[in-house]
């Protein structure tokens, strides 16, 4: 089955009882028992829920992984994912990663004894420098927040398989639509599911997918008693948005191509950066791992005031936090999604306060053109 195709019968498709075509919402928090443990499959809905249930094989099978598991947030998913190490463990992760993935690993997991080094894994050879005789996993997410840079998720794979450690990768940025990281060699696949995958900005969520059962049966385990899952109508909605995750990302990209050319003629704008331009230094990667370029884009307007005056004027760019959805949003990194990474540490990574971020929605890009024009201006 073709991914498009998969978008709409993958998973469980409707409801046997009934021939209802939308997979229903059982709301529900427990099931009856015909005797002591004699129960039809499920027993408690933090356990086990069937409408939760139609969304973790629908990812697990967009994502060709083993399992997938479903939580109240993106957040809720990486907690729970790093909660399967140990005091005195150590990761490998991203330098260029979400702000609040950075937080709960350095102000939060820190506390508990598992250490992070950050590390710019588009370059394999960091990644591999900054391994210790703790390390038990590298975190990665390509294309990285907000720079875009593209890690090769193939190589940086055959360094943990050489070393057997766990790859983990948020595949927010590009969904399963475009890119599949386990069948590039990573473990755990995440995703803030808040942003692509339910599309309309109305619902927040988490997803996992794990290559194999035995991780799989671990992550189960601690969505279970970690307690962080996603309720049986958010579930239906996510679902919802994906039907169209392919109509969608097709619609975000022809955008952003045509935005990112854009700006490149702009004489008033600095870098930008946006993996499908010919001049990114890892479009050669992008092609090779991945079938799109995604709808993101970051460009430099030069200081921090400006920046805070293009984003008042700009009328069809909502000014918000997040990405992903069907409107065009556009935000200042280094003052909000990033505001959590010391300011020092954000000059080093290139997060400047002039950088602004545009997740391109599914409007006329002609009238995207004009509106950011007149802003500019
Ligand atoms: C938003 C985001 C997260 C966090 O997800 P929430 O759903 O907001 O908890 C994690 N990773 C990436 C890449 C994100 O954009």
């Amino acid at each position: 089955m073709r991914i498009d195709t998969k978008l709409i019968h993958g998973g469980v498709f409707g409801d046997d009882r009934t021939g209802a075509v939308s997979v229903p919402i059982y709301q529900v928090s427990t099931y009856k028992q015909n005797g002591i443990g004699e129960h039809s499959g499920y027993e408690y809905s933090r356990t086990g829920n069937p409408t939760r249930e139609a969304l973790e094989q629908l990812i697990a099978e967009l994502e060709n992984g083993a399992r997938g598991f479903a939580f109240s947030s993106g957040m809720a998913a990486i907690s729970t994912v790093v909660a399967r190490f140990d005091q005195g463990d150590h990761l490998v992760v991203g330098d260029d990663i979400y702000g609040g993935t950075y937080r709960v690993l350095s102000k939060v997991f820190n506390r508990f004894g598992i250490r992070s080094t950050f590390v710019d894994t588009s370059r394999p050879e960091e990644v591999e420098a900054a391994i210790l005789p703790e390390t038990k996993a590298v975190y990665l997410e390509t294309p990285s927040n907000p720079l875009l840079k593209v890690t090769d998720i193939g190589k940086v794979a055959e360094i943990c398989r050489s070393k057997e450690l766990l790859l983990i990768v948020d595949n927010t940025f590009l969904t399963p639509y475009w890119q599949n990281p386990i069948d590039l060699g990573a473990d755990i696949v995440l995703h803030s599911a808040t942003k692509y995958l339910g599309g309309h900005s109305d619902v927040v969520a988490g997803l996992v997918v794990t290559r194999d059962k035995e991780v799989g049966e671990d992550i189960h385990f601690l969505q279970n008693s970690m307690g962080g899952i996603l309720p049986p109508h958010d579930s239906w909605l996510l679902m919802r948005g994906m039907k169209t995750l392919g109509l969608r990302m097709r619609q975000h990209e022809t955008g952003a191509r045509r935005l990112a050319e854009w700006l490149v003629s702009r004489p008033d704008v600095g870098s930008v950066y946006y993996p499908g331009l010919k001049t990114h230094p890892d479009h050669d990667i992008a092609i090779r791992q991945a079938r799109g370029f995604g709808g993101m884009i970051s460009f430099d307007a030069g200081d921090g005031k400006r920046a805070e005056e293009i984003l008042s004027r700009t009328r069809w760019f909502t000014l918000a936090e997040s990405l992903g959805a069907v409107e065009s949003l556009i935000s200042v990194p280094a003052r909000m999604t990033h505001a959590s990474i010391p300011p020092e540490r954000r000059r080093e990574l290139g997060i400047t306060d002039g950088l602004i971020r545009i997740s391109v929605g599914v409007e006329d890009v002609d009238d995207l053109i004009e509106d950011l024009e007149q802003a500019l201006r």
